[in-house]
């Protein structure tokens, strides 16, 4: 599904259960539903998540500087020929790599970086360092679409807030607008595998994503998702 139908579905339904079963929707908790209904495609360079958070702009930035890195290493570097010319031309490959390999590449690095340097502030920086390099690895709706990671990413909510009442917000929004992003995603004919490294996929065949039935799937759950809201929150 695109990421404008999981953004809508997956936060729109959290927040009408928590609203249902009277778990208070706090602004944080609504932040958290916005960010896993995202969360599960980080591993899709073209995602909403990864060109927010590394957009085109930065990309052509990176290589305007690899190039004059390439440049000034040919130059300066005469004296260890031919390593000079070996390391240019690298450099010089990897500047003109398509957008969504750069953007794995890009992804690696900050995950090492964080891992690297960030430990020293606090133990999130290094989960979400691992979270990244592990996510720029990885194929798509791999290990991002599977059990495992709804757990997991429950688990990392539930035992970040120290398991407080004001946390429960917060782990309840996160673990259900991902698990829902899944749910969503087990409509089309993709489907997901649940539990790799088993092969078997949960997938309904309603729809293939970016097709004009598909887009129609995508609206009647979206209506289906602001009726609900509408209900939960406005008429009642
Ligand atoms: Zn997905």
């Amino acid at each position: 599904m695109m990421g404008r139908a999981h953004l809508i579905i997956s936060t729109g339904v959290t927040l009408s259960v928590m609203g249902l079963t009277g778990i208070p929707v706090t602004l944080p908790a609504a932040a958290v539903a916005v960010i896993s209904s995202l969360l599960p495609d980080i591993d899709e360079p073209n995602s909403i998540l990864v060109r927010t958070a590394i957009p085109t702009g930065l990309l052509r930035v990176l290589q305007l500087a690899l190039v004059a890195g390439a440049i000034f290493i040919y130059y300066f570097g005469q004296d260890y020929a031919p390593w000079n010319l070996a390391l240019a031309g690298l450099i010089a490959v990897v500047s003109f790599l398509p957008g969504r390999t750069l953007r794995h590449i890009v992804m690696f690095m900050i995950g090492l970086g964080l891992v690297q340097f960030g430990q020293s502030f606090s133990p999130w920086n290094t989960i979400a360092g691992c979270v990244l390099m592990i996510s720029s690895l990885v194929s798509h709706r791999g290990l991002t679409h599977s059990l495992y990671a709804v757990l997991g990413w429950t688990l990392l909510l539930y035992f970040g807030t120290g398991g407080s009442a004001a946390g429960q917000s917060l782990w309840v929004a996160g673990g259900l607008s991902y698990g829902l992003h899944l749910a969503a995603d087990m409509l089309t004919n993709r489907g997901i595998r649940p539990l790799p490294p088993l092969k078997f996929r949960i997938k309904f065949k309603l729809m293939s994503t970016g097709s004009k039935w598909g887009n129609i799937v995508e609206n009647i759950c979206i209506v289906l998702t602001l009726v609900l809201v509408w209900y939960v929150f406005l008429a009642s």
